[in-house]
C-alpha cells in the first residue's frame, strides 16, 4: 500500500478536519460509491469482514439453530460468523478446479435444517455460482457471497457479490482493497433485508433509537471510509496486475507442471488472484527451501475448517477429501502488485525447491 500513501494521508486529513469518527459523511459516500462500483442496489458499512458475514446471515432472517453449510477451505473467520449468531455450522467439501463449494456435495448435504449457504470465491477466484444458485433457489436456501478474496471480480456477467440474496466484503488491510485496519460491508438485495443489517451493526436500534432486533456493535469508521474512497478507484488497475502476475506465473511455471511437480491453478478469466496457489508435494520443505533464497510464501489455508475442534459439533467428522488434499499441498506465492519485481526471483527459487520433490498426485 506504500504507492498511495499520500492519498491516505490526505484522506485522513479530511476526516480529522471534519471533526466527526463514526458513520459520517465519508461512510455514506464509501457505501453509495462502492455499491456503484459492484453494481448493486447498496452498501452497508460495517467493522470486518466476519462481522458483515453475521450481519448478512442476521439480515436474511437466520438465527439460533439454523443450519449454514460452508465449504471446508476457507478462512476460519467463514465459520466463525456463523458461529457467532448461534447458527450451526455444517462443513462441505470443495471441488478441486474452482477450489469452491463442489455442488454436488452441497446438493447431498441439505437437511431439513439448512437454511442458508456460504459460497467462497477463493483466492479470488469464481466460485461455481450458477450452478450452486441453482439448488439454493430449488431447495429455499439463501445464497450469501463471501467475496473476502474477491473485491472486483468479474464473473458469470456480473461482478462477485452481485449473485447472492447477501454478500460480505473484508477490508483487511491485506485484501484486493484493504483499510488501514478492519473494516468490511455487507451486499443485501432485499430492501427489507437492508433495513435489518443497518439495526444489526448498531445494536438492533430502529431509526427511533428503540431495540427491535438482534444486534452488535460493528459501524465502519469515517477513517477507514475515506481511506477505502481513496483506494476504490485503483482497485481495477490492481486485479488487472494481479491477472497479469498470474499470466507470468504460468508461463514461468508451466514446465514444471508439464513435468508433474507442481499443478498450477486453473485458468479463469475474471479471477482477481487474491492468492496464485500452486499444488505441491512436500510443501514444507520446498518452502523452507524458498525461504533459503529469500522468499516468503504462505499458506490459505491448513488445515481445512473440519479439523479445527471448535468448528466442528459432536458426531463424525464429515468427508471432505479434496480441502484434504488442497490443504496439505497449497503453497501461495507472493502476488502482491508492489512485490512483482521480485517475481522472476521467486520463479527461480520456487523452480530450485521443485526440482526435487515427489511429483503431484
Ligand atoms: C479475511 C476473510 C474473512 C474475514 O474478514 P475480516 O475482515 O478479517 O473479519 C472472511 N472470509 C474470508 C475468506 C477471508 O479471507
Amino acid at each position: 500500500m506504500a504507492r498511495y500513501h499520500a492519498d491516505i494521508e490526505a484522506a485522513i486529513a479530511r476526516v480529522i478536519a471534519s471533526n466527526r469518527y463514526i458513520l459520517g459523511n465519508e461512510v455514506d459516500a464509501f457505501e453509495e460509491e462502492f455499491a456503484r462500483f459492484l453494481g448493486v442496489p447498496r452498501v452497508i458499512g460495517v467493522n470486518s469482514g466476519t462481522d458483515a458475514l453475521s450481519i448478512a446471515l442476521i439480515a436474511l432472517g437466520l438465527g439460533p439453530g439454523d443450519e449454514v453449510i460452508v465449504p471446508a477451505l476457507t478462512a476460519i473467520a467463514t465459520a466463525v460468523a456463523v458461529q457467532r449468531i448461534g447458527a450451526i455450522v455444517r462443513i462441505v467439501d470443495i471441488e478441486p478446479i474452482t477450489r469452491g463449494l463442489d455442488p454436488e456435495a452441497l446438493a447431498q448435504a441439505i437437511s431439513p435444517r439448512t437454511a442458508a449457504v456460504i459460497v467462497v470465491h477463493l483466492h479470488g477466484m469464481p466460485a461455481r455460482i450458477a450452478d450452486i444458485s441453482h439448488i439454493a433457489a430449488a431447495r429455499g436456501l439463501s445464497l450469501v457471497e463471501d467475496c473476502a478474496h474477491a473485491h472486483g471480480m468479474m464473473m458469470d456477467g456480473g461482478m462477485a457479490g452481485s449473485f447472492g440474496d447477501a454478500a460480505a466484503f473484508s477490508f483487511y488491510p491485506t485484501k484486493n482493497l484493504g483499510a488501514i485496519g478492519d473494516g468490511g460491508a455487507v451486499v443485501v438485495r432485499a430492501p427489507d433485508a437492508a433495513e435489518r443489517a443497518r439495526r444489526a451493526r448498531f445494536h438492533g436500534q430502529d431509526r427511533a433509537g428503540l431495540c427491535v432486533q438482534a444486534g452488535m456493535n460493528s459501524r465502519l469508521d469515517e477513517i477507514q471510509a475515506a481511506v477505502l474512497r481513496s483506494l476504490l478507484p485503483h482497485l481495477t488497475a490492481d486485479n488487472a496486475s494481479r491477472r497479469e502476475a498470474a499470466a507470468r506465473y504460468e508461463a514461468a511455471l508451466m514446465p514444471l507442471a508439464a513435468a508433474g511437480r507442481l499443478r498450477l491453478p486453473q485458468r479463469a478469466a475474471g479471477a482477481v488472484w487474491h492468492q496464485y496457489a500452486v499444488e505441491i508435494t512436500g510443501r514444507d520443505r520446498v518452502r523452507q527451501a524458498m525461504r533459503e533464497c529469500g522468499v516468503e510464501t504462505e499458506i490459505h489455508y491448513a488445515p481445512a475448517l473440519h479439523r479445527h475442534p471448535a468448528l466442528i459439533g459432536e458426531g463424525p467428522l464429515p468427508a471432505c477429501p479434496v480441502a484434504e488434499r488442497l490443504a496439505d499441498t497449497l503453497l501461495s506465492l507472493p502476488i502482491q502488485p508492489e512485490l512483482m519485481p521480485q517475481q522472476p526471483r521467486i520463479v527461480a527459487a520456487l523452480s530450485k525447491a521443485a526440482s526435487s520433490v515427489e511429483p503431484v498426485s
